[in-house]
């Protein structure tokens, strides 16, 4: 080709628009190692100031979607919407979703992620759950998603490769957070998976990835807009994470959670999100149907427990419990004006249930739960937060994690909104 990666580091440090040729020969010689970090790196710095061009940024998403694998669902047999999430504390949506979705005969197929940092990870959470494995060759992916319409299962290395090079080398050189740069991450993965389409759920608030909402916005516009350029229907949610979603965060804690969702019961914000992002996928499919009543009659759960036990759990199984807990009282009277959810996602982490690099492991029982919520009146120690941890030793720590996190007030409090807006290629402009 007749480029050169400082020609391409430099039209983008000068603020231009990288050409066809100039990203397919940046994205495959990163790929393949004939691009050094330290070049990588500055083209990504040059990306964050400078951004890209809608165009742009579609053709630099496919060569990273054509970096490796592109799957092939067809022989599922039924219409397929995935679900992704931006991430947050407490958001257990996908493991209510997932089976939810496929009751109504579609097809749910979730690649997942493990937590990082104050936000969890799906794969973290089902993996409290006895015998359970996220493991499954494509062959077994695709024969449970036509079998029973629900698998959770981790992605291989050959998905978008180039993803996985570029998300790390992100990660060390301050150069995380550039939508383009996130949305091309999260929907080449998403594309490469083979889905026809795909409702995003992208939060809003302190315990999300971008807690402010006009990025949160533009964010979702972008990642819509690279979907339908894709030919993948894509809708995005905005939705709040100014407080732990649910009364629950740490891994065997909100798979109980989740199971009291599927059994009709549960915290009615992990219902009502849930229920929203189950009506999309299902106009995206083109079915008609009624989630809450799905969740009410039972069938969702049913369809839980097949999805469990095809992948070696025992849905009945005891979930993990830490032998210690500690409760966190009112100082004051007042109504709970705030939780502050990322100071709640990192006093959980620090008892355990997250982790701070990707190669560390995550304590299935520790996390907290949230014995009062945002909004309530509470009097002077009265407990507001349960602590669960296998050593007594990092209450502390989680303590200190919350300083300041809880703000009572004397007035009944205006909480901020749980479902902020729904953004469609209509809305694109
Ligand atoms: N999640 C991803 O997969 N990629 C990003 O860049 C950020 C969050």
């Amino acid at each position: 080709m007749a480029t050169d990666v400082l020609e391409v580091i430099r039209t983008k440090r000068d603020g231009g628009t990288l050409s066809e040729e100039q990203i397919l020969f940046f994205i495959a010689g990163y790929t393949d190692g004939s691009i050094a970090d330290e070049q990588a790196s500055a083209l990504l710095m040059a990306i964050l100031f400078n951004s890209m061009e809608a165009d742009e940024l579609t053709v630099w998403t496919k060569a990273m979607i054509d970096s490796g694998e592109i799957m092939d669902l067809s022989s599922v047999g039924r219409p397929t919407v995935d679900k992704h999430s931006t991430g947050g504390v407490g958001d257990k949506v996908s493991l209510i979703l997932c089976p939810l979705v496929a009751s109504f005969g579609i097809a749910v197929p979730q690649l997942s992620g493990r937590g990082l940092g104050h936000t969890g990870g799906t794969l973290d959470k089902l993996e409290s759950i006895p015998g359970w494995s996220p493991h499954l060759t494509p062959e077994q992916f695709t024969d449970q998603l036509r079998d029973i319409g629900a698998a959770i299962v981790v992605a291989g290395d050959g998905l978008a490769p180039a993803d996985r090079k570029l998300y790390s080398l992100r990660d060390v050189t301050g150069t995380v957070e550039s939508i383009p740069l996130i949305a091309s991450s999260i929907m080449s993965k998403k594309i490469a998976e083979g889905t026809d389409a795909l409702v995003l759920d992208v939060k809003v608030g302190s315990g999300a990835f971008l807690p402010d909402l006009d990025l949160a916005r533009e964010l979702a516009r972008t990642m819509v807009g690279i979907g339908e350029a894709n030919n993948v229907r894509t809708v995005a949610h905005l939705t709040g994470m100014h407080r732990p979603l649910g009364r629950t965060a740490g891994n065997a804690l909100e798979v109980a959670e989740s199971v009291d969702v599927l059994q009709g019961g549960g915290p009615g914000d992990v219902r009502a999100v849930t229920i929203a992002l189950a009506n999309e996928m299902l106009d995206l499919a083109g079915v008609d149907g009624d989630p809450a009543e799905m969740l009410d009659n039972g069938k969702a759960y049913d369809l839980y427990c097949e999805m469990i036990r095809a992948q070696g759990g025992d849905p009945e199984a005891a979930l993990p419990r830490a032998p210690h807990q500690m409760t966190v009282t009112a100082e004051a009277d007042g109504y709970i004006a705030e939780m502050h959810c990322r100071k709640v996602g990192i006093a959980a982490w620090r008892l355990g249930a997250g982790r701070a690099r990707k190669e560390d492991a995550v304590v299935m029982s520790a996390g907290i739960e949230l014995v009062a919520e945002p909004g309530e009146s509470v009097k002077t120690g009265q407990a507001l937060l349960r602590f669960h941890a296998e050593d007594e030793a990092l209450f502390g720590p989680a303590l200190a994690a919350l300083e300041g996190a809880i703000v009572l007030s004397e007035q009944p409090p205006v909480l901020p909104p749980l479902l902020i807006e729904r953004i469609g290629v209509e809305d694109l402009g």
